[in-house]
């Protein structure tokens, strides 16, 4: 058999930001509507202000409004609320994101329910998840949404097919499991409690893992054929003392098996930031009542 086609998602994600350009661009002209986007960072976590800084870099350059409120660590959970209140009512924002983790002392759970479920781009909140589950127009977590895109690229229609998400975590498993049930596919969500993981991973035309372990996944979890979907990001030593990223796929020895797969780096990431702005810009479009 060949080798799996690699799924480009940095070119894939590249043509979405454009598309999205091209859409703010006719939303500003047409409707005077600029879509805007809020992102809260609260401390000084490295990974946090990369993540924060490409999020407004890609926001400015898709032609949106894009402010970034940076606030000290031993900022209060009152004074962060007030803010994410504020931005709830600024008829500028149409997108409101708290960078994660917040510090200790703030509960993550009362930052996202504090966050307008019409702005909420993340897709974290109960009312998003909720509607995601009952099959109502929702804002959907920006990864998994991604993944989506990654997958009807692929394989067109996802209809009957057999889908595996290793990962049940709020942020990623449940929804990427509710985005495929949507799209009709007979769907399976493991965990680490999983009994015999290999053998259900095998009944999968879809395997998605996001579950924070390097290289977990085997060649020979994989139906031939599969496509092979992989959202973990995890850092690894090399043999030179640095450090390399991998995801919770084998990628090398997969790759023989699957007919498709995302790399890491390259693959699904890309697509999380493009995602968050297509959220941005349909929040902005349902706040005012602009057609989809
Ligand atoms: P998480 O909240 O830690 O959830 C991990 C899930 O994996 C849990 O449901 C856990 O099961 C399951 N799990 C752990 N060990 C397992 C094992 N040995 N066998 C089967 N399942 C196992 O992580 P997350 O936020 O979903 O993220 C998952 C990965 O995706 C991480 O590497 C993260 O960095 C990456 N990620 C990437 C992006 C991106 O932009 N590309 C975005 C989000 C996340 P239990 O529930 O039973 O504990």
């Amino acid at each position: 058999m060949s080798e799996a086609a690699i799924i480009d998602g940095k070119a894939f994600a590249a043509r979405l930001r454009q598309t999205i350009a091209a859409e703010v661009a006719v939303l500003k002209a047409e409707h005077g509507l600029t879509p805007g986007l809020a992102v809260v960072l609260v401390g000084e976590d490295p990974a946090s202000q990369v993540y924060v800084r490409s999020k407004g870099e890609q926001t400015l350059e898709a032609g949106m409004h894009s402010e970034t409120h940076r606030l000290p660590a031993e900022t209060s959970q009152a004074e962060l609320l007030a803010l994410v209140e504020r931005l709830n009512s600024d008829p500028a924002v149409h997108g409101v994101l708290v960078q994660f983790p917040v510090p200790d002392h703030i509960s993550q759970a009362a930052v996202v329910a504090a966050i307008s479920p019409d702005k909420d781009v993340d897709g974290l909140t109960v009312a998003n998840a909720g509607r995601l589950a009952s099959g109502l127009p929702a804002l959907t977590p920006c990864t998994p949404t991604g993944c989506m895109m990654l997958l009807r690229d692929q394989l067109g229609e996802l209809s009957g097919k057999r889908a595996v998400v290793i990962g049940r975590s709020n942020l990623m498993g449940k929804p990427m499991a509710q985005l495929l049930l949507a799209a009709d596919c007979t769907v399976t969500i493991a965990h680490s409690r999983t009994k015999d993981l290999p053998a259900v991973v095998r009944e999968a035309d879809i395997v998605v893992a996001a579950v924070g372990r390097a290289q977990m996944v085997k060649a020979d979890w994989i139906k031939p054929g599969a496509v092979v979907i992989d959202v973990g990001i995890n850092r690894i030593p090399k043999e030179d003392g640095k450090t390399r990223l991998v995801g919770d796929v084998a990628f090398d020895e997969v790759k023989a098996v699957a007919s498709a797969i995302t790399p890491v780096p390259g693959g699904v990431g890309p697509m999380t930031i493009a995602c968050l702005l297509a959220n941005t810009v349909l929040a902005a479009k349902r706040l005012n009542g602009i057609g989809e």
